[in-house]
């Protein structure tokens, strides 16, 4: 089995995050990691290949130079190799552009053998949007199963869980497929020194838009549907009330909590 896991380089979320100009996320000068939330899709996709035998596992960002560490922690944690797409006309790319490139780099590594299974985390946890998962299957024309919580292959179909407000569904797709991981489905492996070791080794094949038979002006700024028209900063909170404990903490938090009838 062939699975491409998409993975994205992310600002670091704890560090401080600026707007530019542009209204777009400033992302060079910052550290950046792993999307979070996309080491459960990896983690997804390396123990359905566990189970499956004889599986490769790709991943695959569409990201600026920094974004290799991305798929590096993903070699680091098991992956087999890595594709990273990597031009200047990506900058701006909206979803659309994203997506453009990313199904172009799917459909380069199915040239070699056909892809199986599509992972991708729940949310970016710098854009937030959960539509790539969406709009990639829309473009490979593949069933989307989005949101699992738990997930399976079996006789040639991919079976996931999917969590709703009081109820679970389980839905079932033929291969090949499209799926979203959430951060229920497993708990991520760390990756071991023997791991860390290893990945130094495996390949990152590094793809400009060209090699993926994609126009420049159908991505970045170019090409994006969508525009920021305004961002600001969020205003700092001007309501905060900061207790220093002087032994009267306690009582004076709860008459500020019932002066405000909250409690
Ligand atoms: C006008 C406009 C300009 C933008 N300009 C830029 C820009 O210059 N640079 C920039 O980085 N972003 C830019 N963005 C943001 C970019 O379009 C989004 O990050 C992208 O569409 C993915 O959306 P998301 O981050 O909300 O991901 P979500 O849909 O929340 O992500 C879900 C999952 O999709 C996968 N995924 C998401 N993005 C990638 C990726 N790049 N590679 C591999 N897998 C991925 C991951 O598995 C992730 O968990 C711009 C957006 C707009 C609207």
């Amino acid at each position: 089995m062939k699975i491409v896991v998409c993975v994205k380089f992310v600002p670091d979320i704890q560090a401080d995050r600026r707007l530019g100009q542009d209204g777009r996320v400033v992302r060079d000068g910052g550290d950046g990691t792993l999307n979070e939330l996309d080491e459960n899709a990896v983690e997804a996709a390396l123990a359905l290949a566990e189970a499956a035998g004889d599986s490769e596992v790709v991943a695959l960002t569409v990201g600026p130079a920094g974004a290799e560490d991305a798929v590096r922690r993903a070699l680091q944690m098991g992956a087999d190799r890595g594709v990273q797409v990597l031009d200047d006309a990506l900058a701006g790319s909206d979803v659309f552009g994203t997506v453009t490139a990313l199904a172009a780099a799917v459909r380069r590594i199915a040239a070699d053998g056909p892809v199986d299974l599509v992972l991708t985390g729940m949310a970016a946890l710098d854009g937030l949007t959960s539509l790539l998962p969406a709009a990639l299957a829309a473009e490979l024309d593949l069933p989307q199963l989005t949101l699992a919580a738990e997930v399976a292959v079996e006789d040639g179909a991919v079976r996931i869980r999917r969590e709703l407000d009081g109820a679970s569904e389980t839905l079932a797709a033929p291969l090949p497929a499209l799926v979203s991981v959430t951060d229920q489905a497993n708990a991520p492996r760390y990756p071991n020194f023997k791991g860390i070791m290893a990945a130094r080794k495996k390949p990152i094949q590094v793809l400009a838009l060209a090699d993926v038979g994609v126009d420049p002006a159908a991505v970045g700024a170019a090409g994006a549907r969508t525009r920021i028209v305004g961002s600001s900063p969020r205003p700092p909170r001007e309501d905060r009330v900061l207790i220093t404990d002087d032994g009267t903490a306690g009582t004076r938090l709860a008459q500020y909590l019932a002066e405000r009838k909250l409690v």
